[in-house]
């Protein structure tokens, strides 16, 4: 069980940003200059980056004192998230498909992001409450189960906001919310959006990756040194349940991955929600594998919500809600690996 003390620790940058005590990786991002718009230069200044931010921390340079780049490590990475868009590996589906050119692969997301909503969530984990939630259409996932599925599968049409008034917006409501999270639907797919809604944004505050996690190598690279905090939803605990369940492939090697990236460039909490029937091929595998890889690194949420929505009636062992007996079967397991999960 998740106490205090081991909370401060795992979340602690996050929480010095969110009380403003510490800038944000974006923010510094602006503050890093660029040079060329290679992968290679991306990587360099990624070290210069992290230079920047410990001197900032530790309180021995202040960012008033820094100059802003014309060209910043943070419009390297809109570059960069172009150049992938043209043949599209923003995630695993590696559809090749040129987005800039409005050509859409299997999210459905084409040279334009839309938006679903957006407003300050109150009933997200409470250390992370009051959080600025923006939701976007498409997702690369096609889960029968989905609870968004309105949203993820384009049921609704979405609305067009610019990025300088998403900007706007995410800069007033920061005086109610301790975050931006940019959720969807999925928001890889919005990746250069979401980019270039920060580019225009000059509030500090922490930026949450709330995401299914099935980023290729290319996005989780521009991600670091953006994301404060990332927010996964770790669903599945082998490749059959997910190919059936989700309709994707390698799904175990390439979430898994990106947990390790994750969880080496910044801060994170992981989210399972259990699904009825799966527990021992699906829940009990996750946390093991938390429990083995991020134990002192990673928040778990361990999440009992379910409702067989959407196209869950197809598949009769999801076709009802958790039962009482499954979700304490879970915990007790989350006990004996002696995790710092929350309910
Ligand atoms: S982001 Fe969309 S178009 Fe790009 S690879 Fe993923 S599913 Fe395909």
């Amino acid at each position: 069980m998740l106490d205090y003390y081991k909370l401060g620790q795992i979340v602690n940058r996050y929480a010095n940003v969110a009380l403003q005590k510490n800038t944000a990786n974006f923010i510094i991002a602006k503050h890093v200059k660029a040079e060329n718009f290679g992968w290679k230069h991306h990587d360099e200044l990624m070290k210069e980056f992290y230079n920047l931010r410990k001197l900032l921390d530790e309180g021995k340079i202040a960012l008033k004192d820094l100059k802003k780049p014309e060209f910043s490590l943070l419009d390297l990475k809109i570059k960069l998230t172009e150049k992938t868009m043209k043949s599209c590996n923003l995630c695993e589906r590696k559809c090749g498909v040129n987005r800039l050119l409005g050509e859409v692969g299997v999210c459905k997301v084409g040279n334009n992001s839309l938006i679903s909503s957006e407003f300050i969530h109150m009933g997200e984990e409470y250390y992370i409450s009051p959080s600025h939630t923006i939701f976007f259409m498409g997702c690369n996932f096609f889960c029968q189960f989905c609870q968004n599925w309105s949203i993820s599968q384009w049921f609704e049409r979405g609305f067009y906001v610019a990025e300088e008034k998403l900007a706007k917006l995410i800069e007033e409501r920061r005086r109610f919310s301790l975050n931006v999270n940019f959720v969807g639907g999925e928001p890889t797919p919005n990746l250069l959006f979401i980019l270039k809604t920060l580019k225009h944004c000059s509030v500090n505050i922490p930026i949450i990756w709330n995401s299914n996690f099935y980023m290729s190598k290319n996005t989780m690279k521009i991600l670091d040194g953006i994301v404060d905090m990332y927010l996964s939803d770790f669903k599945f605990g082998n490749d059959y349940c997910a190919e059936r369940l989700s309709k994707v492939k390698s799904y175990f090697k390439i979430c898994s991955r990106n947990h390790l990236i994750a969880a080496k460039n910044g801060e994170i909490t992981i989210r399972h929600l259990v699904l009825p029937n799966h527990i021992n091929c699906c829940s009990k595998p996750i946390l093991k594998w938390i429990a083995k890889n991020l134990k002192d690194k990673a928040i778990v949420n361990i999440m009992s919500q379910y409702m067989p929505q959407y196209k869950a009636k197809n598949y009769p062992e999801i076709n009802r809600t958790v039962s009482h007996e499954e979700m304490k079967e879970v915990i007790e397991y989350a006990e004996t690996l002696e995790l710092n999960y929350i309910t």
